[in-house]
């Protein structure tokens, strides 16, 4: 054991190293990693296995289980991690590259463009992409799903897989939407407004040269007569069906979930919180395998931030944008002349009653849950998010083992990946250890020892040393 200790610890690889061991070193060359004595969460809701071995070979597991019963090979480094707890990595099924978390994120909503121009907020936004992919992977999130913004967002994917100090990206591209906000239409813009069929169609034929890994539909409720919207919400399915790729769409209420799972979408976006779901829909959802994802981090990120209530948790101080938390905390000391009228002191509400109910009503119903945090909207930050969703998930009524296959197999079906989400053979070695358990508190999700991304293991506060703070 003494002897493996020196190789396996070169495991540990500092993210400015990585890039060049991995040049030097291909990992499918390196020796298999034994990993020994962790409690494994393996991702399927199955109980934990106290003292589990887990083999890596290049970037997959080759075999995972309890401590006697998986022979190790005799050439693999042996890593003693009796005390921590390996699960997969994280999955945050629903984020925005475009958007950075802080105060300008969104002008549509909180209008501070006499602050900072939006052509400003956005490139500095671009820029800082390589910095948001290493904060999810120090955050123990190795999978991350955009759910709408810019074309710019496929370069953001095409970023993230040019560099091993990233999670696995999968992008929609523009949301094709009800409505779009004109204070965010920009060159490139994040929404792209449809009116008819024929035009919806359309833009998923632009799109899908793209290889876009989800459609996502903006269904903004006008309280209308919702059928000429869902005139080309049913084309823009169809279209992309035709075209190999799944839909996601935005939808809080229960007439345009019911509307929307009935046209065939694969994904909902956001709870449900105007009324409880019914048994029919709940049942059709789950024979259909439509993924829920609420996300009740960003409705409480929106209520700290424009109620004036933003106080950085210690995981948000620890892997959070210092620039976006900056911005936010400064909206308090804005003078009044510049002070948009969404800002107004006021405490942070409790999650609302009737988003727990239906997470709760569509678990007891058998459905298929994942979690999103929505990070980058105007107080929820890109990394720390989904632990903080993650929490407002138990709170809601889930358990911390309902919770983590949300956020790790689950979070790999919205993906549409087979090969991510859950400790097995055969599966991509993305995985996290933490000091402490996360079926006891789900808050020990943000106690990160490592996190491997295909086999490579990386110290989370080693990458953040490397961003430029
Ligand atoms: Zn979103």
């Amino acid at each position: 054991m003494t002897a493996g200790v020196p190789t396996a610890r070169q495991r540990l690889l500092f993210a400015a190293v990585a890039i060049a061991l991995l040049a030097l070193a291909p990992p499918a060359l390196a020796a298999p990693l034994a990993l020994l004595g962790a409690t494994l969460i393996d991702g399927t809701g199955a109980a934990p296995v106290p003292n589990a071995t887990v083999i890596i070979d290049g970037d997959r597991i080759v075999a995972a289980g309890p401590g006697g019963l998986v022979s190790i090979p005799p050439d693999a480094e042996r890593l003693d991690v009796t005390g921590k707890w390996l699960l997969p990595g994280l999955i945050d099924a629903h984020m925005h590259f475009f958007q950075s978390g802080g105060a300008y994120a969104r002008p549509d909503i909180l209008d501070l463009r006499t602050v900072r121009p939006y052509a400003d907020e956005v490139a500095a936004v671009k820029a800082a992409t390589p910095a948001t992919l290493a904060r999810y992977l120090a955050s123990g999130i190795t999978s991350v799903v955009d759910v709408g913004g810019p074309l710019w967002t496929f370069d953001a994917r095409a970023a993230a897989n040019a560099t091993p100090i990233a999670p696995r990206v999968a992008v929609s591209g523009p949301l094709l939407a009800t409505y779009a906000p004109a204070e965010v239409t920009v060159a490139d813009p994040p929404m792209i407004q449809v009116a008819t069929a024929e035009q919806g169609r359309a833009e998923v034929r632009r799109l899908l040269p793209y290889r876009p890994d989800l459609i996502k539909i903006w269904f903004v409720y006008a309280g209308l007569d919702i059928r000429p919207q869902l005139d080309w919400v049913r084309a823009v399915i169809a279209e992309a069906h035709a075209g190999g790729v799944r839909v996601a769409v935005h939808a809080t209420e229960l007439r345009v979930a019911r509307a929307v799972v009935e046209a065939g979408a694969d994904v909902l976006v956001h709870g449900i919180d105007d009324e409880i779901a019914d048994a029919p829909l709940l049942f059709q959802m789950r024979t259909l395998g439509v993924i829920y994802t609420p996300t009740f981090a960003v409705v409480e990120g929106y209520n700290r931030a424009l109620g004036l209530a933003f106080r950085p948790t210690a995981m948000e101080t620890r892997a959070g944008d210092p620039a976006a938390i900056r911005s936010i905390l400064s909206l308090a000391n804005l003078p009044a002349a510049q002070r948009p009228r969404a800002l107004r002191p006021a405490p942070v509400p409790p999650i609302d009653p009737e988003s727990a109910a239906n997470l709760r009503r569509l678990r007891d119903a058998g459905g298929i849950i994942a979690a999103g945090s929505d990070a980058g909207n105007i107080g929820t930050l890109h990394g720390p998010g989904l632990h903080r969703e993650m929490e407002l998930m138990v709170e809601a009524g889930l358990t911390p083992m309902e919770v983590l296959v949300a956020a790790t197999k689950n979070g790999a079906a919205v993906m549409g990946r087979a090969d991510l989400g859950t400790v097995a053979a055969g599966k991509l070695a993305d995985l996290l250890l933490l000091d402490a358990d996360p079926l006891a508190d789900i808050r020990n999700t943000t106690r990160i020892y490592r996190v491997l991304r295909g086999g490579v293991m990386h110290d989370p506060a080693a990458i953040l040393a490397t961003i430029d703070r």
